[in-house]
């Protein structure tokens, strides 16, 4: 029995090693999220973790979150909040830019929050099926208790408080993810990184459903949208990238 325990632990051991190499060669040259970093609207990047959420002002009183970081309490976005006078409370919408757990985590700390996320990830979200990713897929489903009351469409616009909001499909990283362009900010959760050289990288193929798809996704996305309307480009694991030309060279170069 000792034995066999030994064995296990044995395994266990390479296996985790295993993981943590492939992300340390994997993640190699990715710009880390700088906490606290505010864009050009006043939007700021949230670090929670390995991950990280947008807070951003939608008129008095209101606020708009992309993301919801992994941490259930979601205590680093609520001091975001207090910093600038607000509440969970103050919460209208959430943008949620795929159903990976570590982007809805904090979800239930905002009670009027209205849940937004495109149709193929609602299952991911709700915790009706199983994840899909490599690594995702070793896990079950489970229900989270979230319910999306809004499902996004491709080429949508909605107005949240005073943000206007410009949805688009980026499949790849999963089948749900979306892209979100407010105020000349484009949000692309973990449909691409950046890296310390100012460049952009695609998904991270290892966490990823179809990496073929998330290049083809952000070549659509580059040809799609213009330096005049694209002034930053946001990541949820890595740092922001200044201008539209990441986007452009990456899709030149792919
Ligand atoms: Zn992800």
């Amino acid at each position: 029995m000792k034995l066999v325990l030994e064995i296990i632990g044995i395994i266990l051991g390479v296996v985790v090693l295993g993981l943590a190499v492939i992300f340390f060669i994997g993640r190699r040259g990715v710009a880390p999220v700088v906490d606290g970093q505010t864009l050009p609207d006043g939007a700021v990047q949230i670090k929670d973790g390995f991950t990280s959420a947008f807070l951003l002002d939608a008129g008095p009183g209101k606020a708009v979150l992309i993301d919801a970081g992994q941490d259930s309490d979601a205590k680093a976005i609520k001091a975001a909040l207090a910093a600038r006078n607000l509440q969970p409370e103050n919460v209208i919408a959430i943008l949620v830019t795929h159903g990976h757990n570590d982007h809805f985590g904090g979800i239930a700390a905002f009670p009027n929050a209205e849940v937004m996320a495109m149709a193929a990830d609602v299952p991911l979200v709700e915790g009706s099926e199983p994840r899909r990713s490599r690594l995702g897929s070793l896990f079950g489903a489970s229900p989270t208790g979230i319910h999306v009351e809004h499902v996004l469409t491709d080429g949508e616009s909605l107005d949240l408080g005073n943000l206007q909001v410009s949805v688009f499909a980026t499949p790849g990283h999963t089948a749900g993810s979306a892209a979100f362009l407010i105020n000349g900010v484009l949000y692309l959760g973990d449909s691409a990184d950046s890296n310390t050289d100012g460049t952009m990288r695609p998904a991270f193929w290892f966490v990823s459903e179809d990496t073929a798809l998330n290049e083809a996704s952000l070549k659509a996305l580059a040809a799609q949208l213009s330096q005049d309307e694209v002034k930053y480009l946001t990541f949820s694991h890595s740092g922001a990238l200044e201008g539209f030309e990441p986007l452009a060279n990456f899709a030149a170069t792919h």
